[in-house]
């Protein structure tokens, strides 16, 4: 066991990150317990033109690497490695990394959210080469070009309808006939004049030596495939928050995600604090990551403060 700690901050995106930036400053020497996947969903992002005080834009793991010497520069600690088991039982919390055991006054929990993915051979290889899973991201990047979304969701459609402001046309793909997103959405997509939708439709496979040319389609009904040129695709079949750390001892939402009080970072557990994607399903931006692991490190230090001293915290 190690020495017990003010704060453990599990997840190290923007969200924990941030948020061991601002703990560290306040003198509560955080440990970031940042997993053997550290840095988040911007490891897998190529250019990032939207982190305001990047005019000229930045590489997404670059970004993360700056955040990073940016908390331990003011003294965060970083464990490369997963947490195992974390007991939100009892004060002290516990979070078992490898044979060691860190105990905290306070949690951060920052474990984000991963983009689900077709499972396509070539899909990894592409990512970041046409191959996408944030239209907010990289749309921009596809001026005057022929993409394609797939998904029928909420997000398929709001990210098909966003692109059409720059691509020249996009496809959406759906397995269905029918989409699953609201009618308001529906509605959307059908009055756009460059959105096509492509029905009972399933991506097979993916081409393009550096960057991708097109994909193979297979209908759903029939069982023929056709060949859709296209430069760009982005999946928007949903995300999984990286949650199953804490099922039953935190409140989750019937998707998976953290529930977090109105206009806080506090979950259903005093003292244990959640920021970034793994509560928001909603914008899942690196900036509003990093906004909200600032609040969880600003709220987790009145907690800790709070906590020693009741009668001064009321
Ligand atoms: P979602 O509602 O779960 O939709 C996922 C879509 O991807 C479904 O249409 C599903 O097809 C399809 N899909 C899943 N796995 C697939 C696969 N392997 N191959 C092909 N297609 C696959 O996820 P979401 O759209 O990300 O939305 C998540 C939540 O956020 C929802 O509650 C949504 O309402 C909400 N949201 C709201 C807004 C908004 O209100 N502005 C915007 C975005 C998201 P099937 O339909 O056949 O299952």
């Amino acid at each position: 066991m190690s020495d017990p700690r003010d704060i453990v901050i599990v997840g190290s995106g923007p969200a924990g990150l941030t948020a061991a930036l601002y703990t560290a400053r306040a003198n509560l020497h955080p440990v970031v317990v940042e997993g053997f996947a550290a840095g988040g969903q911007l490891m897998l992002t190529t250019d990032v033109e939207n982190f305001p005080g990047f005019p000229e834009g930045i590489m997404g793991p670059e970004l993360m690497a700056r955040i990073r010497e940016q908390a331990e520069r003011f003294g965060a600690e970083l464990v490369t490695a997963d947490a195992e088991r974390v007991d939100l039982s009892s004060r002290p919390f516990r979070v078992t990394v490898g044979s060691a055991e860190y105990t905290a006054e306070a949690v951060i929990i920052t474990t984000g959210a991963s983009a689900r993915m077709l499972g396509l051979p070539d899909e990894a290889r592409l990512l970041g080469h046409g191959v996408s899973t944030c239209a907010t991201c990289d749309g921009f990047f596809f001026r005057d070009q022929e993409i394609a979304v797939v998904g029928g969701g909420d997000s398929a459609v709001e990210e098909a309808v966003f692109l059409t402001k720059f691509a020249s046309k996009v496809t959406l793909i759906h397995r269905r006939d029918e989409l699953r997103a609201s009618k308001i959405m529906q509605e959307r997509a059908f009055a756009n004049p460059k959105l096509e939708l492509r029905w009972n439709a399933v991506v097979e496979a993916l081409h393009g030596e550096t960057k991708l040319e097109r994909a193979t389609l297979r209908d759903t009904v029939t069982g023929e495939c056709s060949e859709l040129a296209v430069t760009g695709m982005f999946m928007a079949i949903g995300h999984t928050p990286s949650t199953s750390l804490f099922e039953g001892q935190l409140d989750l939402d019937e998707n998976g995600y953290i529930v977090t009080a109105p206009g806080s970072t506090s979950t259903s557990v005093e003292g244990v604090f959640a920021a970034g994607d793994v509560q928001d399903h909603v914008f899942r931006q690196a900036i509003t990551a990093a906004g909200s692991g600032c609040m969880a490190a600003i709220e987790a230090e009145r907690w800790i403060e709070g906590a020693r001293h009741p009668a001064a915290a009321r």
